[in-house]
């Protein structure tokens, strides 16, 4: 008998389990891999996109692309989830699996920050970098503000590295002395686990006349008035907002009937959720990790290894720890990195590798070696 296995969204997760499990099972394998979309994005090619280093097309792996023994990757929308019948709908079919892994990330909803739809942008999502990627040369003059909504948010560093680069990006084009940019975020520090890390970032913040607003999110535009308000009622005057939106699980997953407080709960060391044969990994979990891909790897590596030893046996895989390494965009052509443990340890560290041009091409090889590891024959 071959081991039924439906993994919900091919994003980070559920790409990562997937080439595992085939590696290891091969046609005993019998998994069905459902994406609404037809293709990949890494998050940080988004920042690419919207600054016009490379163009949306450049950035995309497509999933007809996947060839791996035992693995079925289907393009359809998934509408309902039984997480007790293990059975997934979709707009397309029904599948049912002994084990399934909800892999489905989380949406944004930009409309529920007043103002942000009608006033300001957003880089979180594809759309919103390909529309900024016409928006931005625009803007030639007033203040920039990146812009925290609400919290969890994906890659707590992607803001500070937004306005990095939107400080390059004006300087090229020679306008920066025209412009103010400011971040708006909800910590004290750009990444709380690692003070290194963060007085570096805000080093360079300082370096180059970036504004950094600490403890705060943005509550509110008034795009009337060009205003973005505060949660402790302050207001800012914009020219150009870069808005990170609210985050919520996918609607399917909150209808489903698994989440708490909004996000479906683990038991954090297995990754299992209440429901018998049923695992939750990555951004759609209160893990108690960031909400970011290295952990949702992370997370399907501990996974494959439970699904693997439930079904050929062996040793029990180590308890999930939450570690993972993050690249971070200094400007200038520099990348820094952070190496954070969320899990272990009694509260989340961090280490720091200074910028240099080698974790440029260490960054490139780490999108290059999952493209391989996760479409690659
Ligand atoms: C600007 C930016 C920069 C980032 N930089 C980094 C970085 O440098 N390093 C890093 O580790 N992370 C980074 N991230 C975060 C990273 O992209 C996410 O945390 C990661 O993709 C989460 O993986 P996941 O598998 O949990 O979910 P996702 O990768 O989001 O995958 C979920 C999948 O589910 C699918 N889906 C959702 N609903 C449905 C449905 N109803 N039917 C069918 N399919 C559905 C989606 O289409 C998607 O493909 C960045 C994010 C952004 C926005």
């Amino acid at each position: 008998m071959k081991l039924r296995v439906v993994v919900l969204g091919a994003g980070f997760g559920g790409l990562e389990l997937s080439a595992i499990l085939s590696e290891a099972l091969g046609e005993e394998l019998d998994l069905v891999l459902i994406d609404r979309n037809d293709s990949f994005y890494f998050g940080f090619s988004k920042l690419d996109v919207m600054f016009g280093k490379k163009k949306p097309e450049a950035v995309k792996l497509a999933y007809r692309n996947i060839a791996k023994p035992g693995v079925r990757f289907v393009q359809e929308t998934i509408t309902a989830i039984d997480p007790e019948a293990k059975r997934v709908t979709t707009n397309g079919g029904t599948y049912e699996g002994d084990i399934l892994v909800v892999a489905l990330g989380a949406d944004y909803a930009p409309g529920d920050t007043p103002g942000l739809v009608e006033g300001g942008y957003e880089f979180y999502s594809m759309a919103g970098a390909v529309r900024l990627r016409e928006v931005l040369p625009t803007f030639t003059k007033g203040n920039a503000i990146v812009g925290v909504t609400s919290t969890p948010f994906k890659c707590p560093p992607a803001p500070s590295e937004a306005a990095l680069l939107l400080h390059d990006y004006l300087t090229e084009r020679g306008v920066r002395q025209n412009c103010k940019i400011s971040l708006v975020m909800p910590f004290g520090i750009p990444i709380p686990p690692s003070p290194e890390t963060s007085q570096a970032l805000l080093a360079a913040f300082a370096e180059r006349g970036i504004k950094y607003v600490a403890d705060r999110l943005v509550r509110a535009l008034d795009p009337a008035r060009r205003v973005a308000i505060l949660d402790n009622g302050d207001e800012m005057p914009y020219a150009l907002f870069l808005g990170i939106p609210k985050h919520r699980v996918p609607e399917v997953v909150a209808e489903s009937g698994m989440t708490v407080n909004g996000w479906v709960p683990v038991n954090p060391k297995t990754l299992e959720t209440r429901y018998p044969g049923v695992y939750a990994i990555g951004d759609v979990t209160s893990v108690g990790t960031p909400k970011a891909g290295v952990f949702s790897e992370g997370a399907a590596k501990i996974v494959a290894a439970e699904i693997l030893e439930d079904y050929m046996g062996g040793e029990r895989p180590p308890a999930y720890a939450g570690q993972g390494l993050c690249y971070v965009e200094f400007g200038a052509g520099r990348v820094g990195r952070v190496d954070v443990d969320f899990l272990s340890g009694p509260k989340p560290t961090g280490s720091f590798v200074e910028p240099s041009a080698e974790l440029v091409r260490d960054k490139e090889e780490f999108g290059s070696s999952r493209r391989r590891r996760w479409f690659g024959g």
